[in-house]
């Protein structure tokens, strides 16, 4: 902890960083905070419980933008920044990251080419709550299914937190307040909250970091972090892991069977 208190205010101090996004202690659970003096570096803590996705701030350019940014990522902040730098929403030069060691401290990485190796070297934290989510609805027959959802989408008061706690939702004007045309209903009402979830989603094929922040940021405490779960296991299923070569929304093959169309 000291360690990275000392290293952030180094940073701040040699003007090589400008803000630190971290995490401090909060009531409950550590909390995001963004670090600009030494006296809040003070105040950073890392632990196992500092599980959040905080590369959301790193495209939210009214926080960071222009801005050289460190931070501190956990497993699933690492995999999206990996993905933001192959989507060039992030400049190598103007974020530092300070990756996951085996220990589970925090550690100073050189450059993204060693962000990407220190993913590969770690495990993803398990996810069997998730699976054993998908396999309880996947088992239900399609008609139990679709009440399951509109049920649970019957609730939504579009209020976008699931949107706003995601690092991949970068857009500057998102789909939802686009009306020339409209492709989804602005109000809440069960069919355009199903549509907007749908749409959600398939923004995410193939650039997901399966972070569950999504789910973990809405406040009716609806499970859309399992449809994007759902997501992230075809697309690995039908195309293998996201490359920086381009995800599955942007590439085609030539010799690609197309047989979603039969
Ligand atoms: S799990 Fe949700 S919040 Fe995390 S990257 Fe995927 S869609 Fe975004
Ligand atoms: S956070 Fe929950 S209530 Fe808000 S728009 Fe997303 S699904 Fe709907």
């Amino acid at each position: 902890m000291n360690e990275l208190r000392s290293k952030v205010k180094e940073l701040l101090g040699s003007k090589e960083i400008d803000l630190f996004v971290g995490y401090e202690q909060g009531t409950r659970l550590p909390r995001p905070l963004i670090a600009a003096s030494a006296e809040e570096a003070d105040r950073l803590i890392f632990d196992e419980s500092c599980t959040g996705n905080l590369a959301v701030y790193l495209t939210r350019r009214e926080l960071t933008g222009g801005k050289k940014t460190g931070i501190a990522a956990s497993y699933y902040a690492m995999r999206s920044i990996s993905r933001l730098l192959d989507e060039n929403q992030l400049r190598e030069g103007m974020v530092k990251v300070f990756g996951l060691t085996p220990d589970g401290g925090l550690t100073l990485l050189e450059s993204i080419a060693d962000v990407k190796q220190r993913l590969q070297e770690t495990s993803a934290p398990s996810s069997q709550v998730e699976d054993e989510w998908v396999k309880e609805i996947e088992d239900m027959p399609p008609a139990e299914r679709w009440k399951f959802w509109t049920s649970e989408l019957s609730k939504c008061f579009k209020c976008y937190a699931c949107r706003a706690a995601c690092p991949m939702c970068y857009c500057t004007k998102c789909i939802v307040e686009v009306n020339r045309p409209q492709w989804i209903q602005p109000w809440a009402a069960t069919m355009s909250n199903v549509e907007w979830q749908i749409n959600r989603v398939m923004h995410m094929a193939g650039r997901c970091a399966d972070c569950g922040a999504c789910g973990a940021a809405c406040p009716l405490g609806l499970p859309v972090h399992i449809i994007a779960h759902k997501m992230v296991e075809m697309v690995r299923q039908n195309f293998g892991e996201p490359t920086e070569k381009g995800n599955v929304l942007s590439t085609f093959k030539p010799n690609d069977e197309e047989n979603f169309i039969w």
